[in-house]
């Protein structure tokens, strides 16, 4: 059985919309300042290196590593850092850089986090938002794309390790998702 459901976004769709997402960014930055945009590993990686050069000004990076216990598939609202910050974010301007927003769990827990060390402005930007799944309140700042409610893989997502180098946005079927 093939696992894919269906493509989900082609390439020529999501660049055009990182490239739109890297101009909403630029419009509204203060351009004083380099951006820190933080990347939350490993699934943004490849969004956030696209998106980062649609954005006009200094940019540094830092990248982020945070995990749910339990399930992998299952966001369970328990989140921990795996890997944190190198810089120290006080005054900074940070750009979270997200690859889907589910429940909310975790940009939440992100947010609260961050916000703790003080930067001067913090902003969440996600390629995919799944809102019918939101559990908890939580603003985003720039939406590439909202979806329907499936497991999609591709542009650095991945099912099980899989899939994180391809360059379509694919939704699973719910039948080969075994966790
Ligand atoms: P949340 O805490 O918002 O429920 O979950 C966010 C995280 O769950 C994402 O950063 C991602 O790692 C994972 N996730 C949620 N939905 C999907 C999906 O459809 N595909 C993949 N590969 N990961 C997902």
């Amino acid at each position: 059985m093939d696992e894919v459901e269906r493509i989900l976004l082609r390439r020529e769709a999501i660049a055009k919309r990182v490239q739109e997402l890297g101009e909403e960014v630029s419009a509204d930055r203060d351009h004083s300042d380099p951006l820190l945009a933080v990347t939350i590993l490993r699934g943004a990686v490849i969004f956030a290196a696209d998106l980062v050069r649609e954005i006009k000004g200094p940019v540094e990076l830092d990248f982020m590593a945070v995990s749910s216990y339990g399930d992998a598939s299952v966001s369970q609202g328990d989140v921990r850092v795996i890997k944190d910050l190198t810089e120290d974010i006080k005054g900074r301007d940070v750009l979270l850089v997200e690859d889907i927003v589910d429940t909310g769990h975790t940009i939440r827990f992100l947010l609260e986090t961050l916000k703790q060390r003080g930067p001067r402005s913090i902003k969440v930007c996600a390629l995919l938002d799944k809102v019918d799944r939101r559990e908890v309140d939580v603003p985003i700042d720039y939406v590439g794309f909202r979806i329907p409610d499936a497991f999609v893989v591709g542009y650095g997502l991945d099912y099980a390790g899989r899939f994180r180098n391809h360059p379509e946005i694919l939704a699973l079927r719910p039948e080969a998702l075994t966790s």
